[in-house]
């Protein structure tokens, strides 16, 4: 097997979904799989998922708040819990804040959701990873305006739009800021092709693949519980779009996660 990363997974949440992954994590590291980022959407989840996963050696955490409604209503409180869980946490095991960000399909101003709230918990966690000098992996579901305007806010700031839904001219705009733009198993879904023509066009240098897991299974298994060994689909597909070998493509992501997040890379 290729060494593919997979950048974003939720490890802990594979579980109660019916899949072993304790089983499969020692069985894809066993087979050649790269590295695993783990990664954070509760203040208080940091240590519970290092205790779970933390004997892998090639598998790495962030911590991070997802923005949920109640998150953003108890921020002030969400971020103390957050700093303290990364203060006990051994530093090089956590590799990034986040994820966290903006979802204009949940929080809608129409809806009563607090839009000002949702900014905060973001403006506090990118304060906290330009504070630890850690990149920031952006949650941005119909929030490209907001996202880049909060980026762009915080000068030094560095990470990468994760499951990228956007198209080129959106993926451009990331790129100017300096940002990694990283694509799920939605690239391959059969209405995705704007996200596809972002795909051949983010500079390999600037390029992440992830799954997600447990949600958004890649074509053919669209609709499963998804786990990291799926992203071997993400990555052919890609390679195909873009007209490059498989191995080339997994190189080039190993390179940005080892560059952007310090994840091990196999020689
Ligand atoms: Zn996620």
């Amino acid at each position: 097997m290729n060494s593919y990363i997979d950048s974003h997974a939720h490890l802990s949440m594979l579980g109660p979904r019916g899949i072993d992954a304790d089983a499969r994590l020692e069985n894809l590291f066993a087979s050649g799989f790269g590295a695993i980022l783990d990664v954070g959407t509760k203040s208080g989840d940091l240590a519970e998922r290092i205790r779970a996963f933390g004997r892998f050696p090639a598998v790495r955490f962030s911590a991070g708040i997802w923005p949920s409604a109640e998150a953003i209503s108890d921020r002030e409180r969400e971020i103390a819990a957050l700093e303290a869980s990364m203060a006990a946490a051994e530093p090089n095991r956590l590799v990034a804040v986040g994820e966290c960000g903006f979802d204009r399909h949940w929080n809608k101003a129409e809806d009563g959701a607090d839009i000002k709230g949702e900014r905060e918990l973001f403006d506090a966690q990118a304060r906290l990873a330009l504070a630890r000098d850690l990149p920031i992996i952006i949650h941005s579901r119909e929030a490209v305006e907001e996202t880049e305007s909060a980026i762009a806010a915080v000068p030094g700031l560095r990470g990468v739009v994760h499951c990228f839904s956007y198209g080129k001219e959106e993926a451009r705009r990331f790129l100017d800021l300096g940002f990694f733009v990283s694509f799920s198993g939605t690239v391959t879904y059969k209405n995705a092709e704007s996200q596809r023509e972002a795909a051949r066009f983010v500079p390999l240098d600037r390029l992440l693949l992830e799954t997600d897991c447990p949600y958004l299974a890649p074509l053919p298994l669209r609709g499963k519980s998804a786990e990291p060994g799926m992203v071997e689909l993400t990555y052919a597909l890609i390679a195909e779009i873009r007209g490059i070998p498989v191995e080339e493509l997994v190189r080039a992501a190993a390179d940005n996660a080892h560059e952007l997040f310090g994840l091990p890379t196999r020689s």
